[in-house]
C-alpha cells in the first residue's frame, strides 16, 4: 500500500508500504477519505511533544472494510463504508473504570501514538467500527471532528434554554456550533476572520462578532440583554480569550474549555465563587461518537460547507503545508487517499 509518512517536522514521503496484518480483534480496511486535523499540524511541525517520526498521520476518515478479524462478531460486512473512533484505551486505569476512557491515562490515538490514515490501508480495532450507512464519505470523514463538538456540548450540559458563546470558528469550534444548534441552543460564534464568521452563519449561528474589529464583549452583552451567556466554549486555547470567556458567561454559568495550549491563564479567584461558575474541559469523546455520527447522517449535505480543500494523497504535503500556513482561508483539508464510490 502506499502512505504518506511524516518522517520528520514539515516533511511527507508518500512510500510504499506492506499492507498491515490484523489481528483477530482488528479489522483490515480501505481508506477512502482522511481530514487533517488541528492536531496532525502540531505533530507535523514537530511541536507536539509525542512527535515521533517516522509516522503516518490521520485519525478521522472513511474507508471500506476489507476483512473483519475471526473474533468480530459485529454487523458490518465486508464492502461496508465506516467511521473509526480513534481512540485506545486501557480499560483498567480509573477513568477508563469510571467511563471516562477518553481520559485514559495510557491512551493511544491512531495517527498520533500509532500509524493512522493517510494511507490507503489501516487495521484497527474492530469495537471501533461505526458503520456510516447510506452516507458518503467525505461527510463519513466529518464524524470524528464532530464528535469532538458533540463532546463539548455533553460536557457543557447545554440545553435548548441556552444560550451558547463559542470562541474561536475553526472546525472544532464550528463543530460545536452544529451540535449546539441541534439542541435548540442559540449561538453567537467569534472570530477574528470574516470568511470563518460567515461560515458560522451559513451552519446556524444567530449572531457573530469579529475579534479585532468589533468589541467583542458589547457585542455579547448587547445579544443577551446584558446578562452574559448561559455557557461560554473556548475553542482557541489562548489564554486571554479564556479569561474574556469568564468575565462574559453570565453568573451560574459554564465554561468548556476545548482549546489547547500549554500557556497558563490569569483569572481573578473572586470570579469562581462570586459567578458560582461551572469551569469543565473537554477532550476527544467519551460515549458520544455514535451521536456524531447520528447528527451527520441527518444534516448531511449541510456540513459539506466546512470541506475547504481536497488533496489526493500524493500531495499530502502540500495538504499539510497549506493546513498549517493558510489557515484563514482553509476549514477542513481533505486527502482523497483511494475510489469514494
Ligand atoms: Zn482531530
Ligand atoms: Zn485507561
Amino acid at each position: 500500500m502506499r502512505a504518506a509518512v511524516t518522517v520528520a517536522p514539515r516533511r511527507i514521503e508518500v512510500k510504499e508500504l506492506p499492507d498491515p496484518t490484523p489481528a483477530p480483534d482488528e479489522a483490515l480496511l480501505r481508506v477512502e477519505v482522511a481530514g487533517i486535523c488541528g492536531s496532525d499540524l502540531h505533530m507535523f511541525d514537530g511541536t507536539n511533544p509525542y512527535a515521533n517520526f517516522p509516522l503516518t498521520q490521520g485519525h478521522e476518515f472513511s474507508a471500506r472494510v476489507v476483512a473483519l478479524g475471526s473474533a468480530y462478531q459485529g454487523a458490518v460486512k465486508p464492502g461496508d463504508r465506516v467511521t473509526v473512533e480513534p481512540l485506545i484505551y486501557c480499560g483498567e486505569c480509573f477513568p477508563c473504570r469510571h467511563g471516562r476512557p477518553n481520559c485514559c491515562v495510557r491512551l493511544k490515538v491512531l495517527g498520533v501514538h500509532t500509524d493512522g490514515a493517510f494511507a490507503e490501508m489501516i487495521s484497527v480495532k474492530s469495537r471501533a467500527l461505526f458503520p456510516a450507512g447510506s452516507l458518503d464519505a467525505e461527510l463519513t470523514a466529518l464524524v470524528e471532528p464532530v464528535s469532538i463538538g458533540m463532546q463539548v456540548v455533553t460536557r457543557g450540559q447545554v440545553t435548548g434554554d441556552d444560550t451558547v458563546v463559542v470562541y474561536g470558528a475553526g472546525v472544532i469550534g464550528q463543530a460545536t456550533l452544529v451540535c449546539a444548534r441541534d439542541r435548540g441552543a442559540r449561538v453567537l460564534v467569534v472570530d477574528k476572520l470574516p470568511s470563518r464568521l460567515e461560515l458560522a452563519r451559513k451552519l446556524g449561528a444567530e449572531a457573530t462578532a469579529e475579534a479585532g474589529r468589533e468589541d467583542v464583549a458589547k457585542v455579547i452583552a448587547d445579544w443577551t440583554n446584558g446578562e452574559g451567556p448561559a455557557v461560554a466554549v473556548d475553542a482557541t486555547g489562548v489564554p486571554a480569550v479564556i479569561r474574556a470567556a469568564i468575565d462574559a458567561v453570565a453568573p451560574s454559568g459554564r465554561i468548556v474549555i476545548v482549546g489547547i495550549s500549554d500557556q497558563e491563564v490569569s483569572i481573578p479567584v473572586i470570579q469562581f465563587s462570586r459567578k458560582e461558575l461551572t469551569i469543565v474541559g473537554s477532550r476527544n469523546n467519551a460515549g458520544v461518537f455514535g451521536q456524531a455520527l447520528d447528527l451527520v447522517q441527518r444534516l448531511n449535505d449541510r456540513l459539506r460547507v466546512l470541506v475547504t480543500h481536497r488533496f489526493p494523497l500524493d500531495q499530502a504535503q502540500d495538504a499539510l503545508d497549506l493546513a498549517l500556513d493558510r489557515p484563514q482561508h482553509a476549514e477542513k483539508v481533505l486527502l482523497t487517499i483511494t475510489d469514494t464510490k
